[in-house]
């Protein structure tokens, strides 16, 4: 099942959700405040405006020359 990623707008955190493909897009509920939580995708800002910056880049980084 693939792991899809999350992030709470409230809480300001970020967790990982197993699902099925065919429901990764229907809203996850936040295990710490229990309001929706919006699904992180990379290159992707939400309709809200209220996509945040994550501390951690998620899946596409660029190519370090290291
Ligand atoms: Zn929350």
């Amino acid at each position: 099942m693939p792991i899809y990623e999350y992030h709470c707008p409230k809480c300001k955190i970020e967790f990982e959700l197993k699902r099925h493909m065919s429901e990764y897009n229907q809203p996850a509920i936040c295990s710490q405040c229990g309001s929706k939580a919006q699904k992180l995708i990379s290159g992707f800002a939400s309709k809200t405006g209220s996509y945040l910056q994550s501390p951690k880049p998620p899946f596409r980084r660029a190519k370090a020359g290291q």
